[in-house]
């Protein structure tokens, strides 16, 4: 039996992706398949059902680069310039943060706060891929979406996704958190701004490696930018308007105090399907 068929590369390439990023052999096997559907343009359905199929020399070659630079850490999503986030598929690239299933939490939280056909006016602070502003957009098609990032790198990637998802109700704009705004007012705002600290060693692992790190690290606290875009929201907000943030994992019970000792209440936080205290907001009163 040739070496290069669908079955061993599977077999040989989970065990030594396995090994390299200590990833469960199951964890690994799927990332492999997701590069050899990459490679062969292919659905999963028909890889599972080819495992005698034979790459070509050139797929080969290409399932070899992508392997090494799965194997040298970079995140799979880059490798394949997608993620999917709320059942819709985004381009990423290492301008952005790869989208993550907790902030999936801070999408469903703001369009609890939206009727169905409510024209309300949302801002998201801190876009990146776009993937809160589209996936709210998406689910509520009268809402306008004003979506900042200081990254004009990331609101490329950003528009790209719009076009792609056939989103028109979102409008982006190159912005410092607040500070290219005209005075204007919103009935929600949104934002997984940068939450972890400094120099903190998750930064050394994994993923994150490969991120954007000023979309990551906020200071020694890891607070300067929820802090920041707490202190000054309210000029931003109509009456009765919400702020929902999304933090780090030990930040919910400042987020809490801040956003109490700069005029909101109703204050919450909910936890992620981790059990962590992962989003809180409060309401402008
Ligand atoms: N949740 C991310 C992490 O821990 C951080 C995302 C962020 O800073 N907004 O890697």
């Amino acid at each position: 039996m040739p070496s290069n068929t669908i079955q061993q590369i599977l077999l040989w390439d989970a065990a030594k992706l396995a090994e390299a990023l200590l990833l469960d052999v199951a964890s690994a096997r799927l990332e492999v398949q997701y590069l050899l559907q990459h490679v062969l343009k292919t659905s999963r359905a028909w890889l599972l059902a080819h495992p005698e199929a034979v790459l070509s020399e050139t797929q080969q070659a290409d399932h070899d680069a992508l392997m090494q630079r799965r194997l040298h850490g970079e995140p799979i999503a880059y490798l394949l310039g997608e993620r999917e986030f709320f059942g819709l598929k985004f381009k990423v690239s290492p301008a952005t943060l790869i989208p993550r299933p907790e902030t999936e939490l801070l999408v469903e939280l703001a369009l609890q706060r939206i009727l169905p056909h409510d024209k309300c006016r949302v801002l998201d602070l801190g876009t990146g891929s776009g993937a809160i502003a589209l996936a709210m957009a998406h689910n509520r098609p009268a809402v306008k979406i004003l979506a900042c990032d200081v990254s004009v790198a990331a609101l490329d990637v950003a528009r790209m996704n719009a076009q792609r998802l056939g989103i028109d109700n979102v409008f982006f704009m190159q912005s410092d958190w607040f500070g290219a705004l005209d005075a204007q007012l919103f009935d929600l705002i949104v934002s997984n701004p940068p939450y972890v600290k400094e120099g903190d060693p998750h930064l050394q692992y994994g993923d994150v490696r490969f991120e954007p790190p000023f979309a990551l690290a906020s200071g020694d606290d890891g607070l300067r930018d929820i802090r920041h875009i707490i202190i000054h929201a309210k000029p931003y907000l109509d009456c009765g308007g919400w702020l929902l943030l999304e933090h780090g994992y030990d930040q919910a019970v400042l987020a809490r105090e801040l956003l109490q000792q700069n005029g909101f209440g109703e204050i919450f936080s909910v936890c992620d399907l981790a059990g962590i205290e992962r989003v809180s907001g409060g309401k402008l009163v």
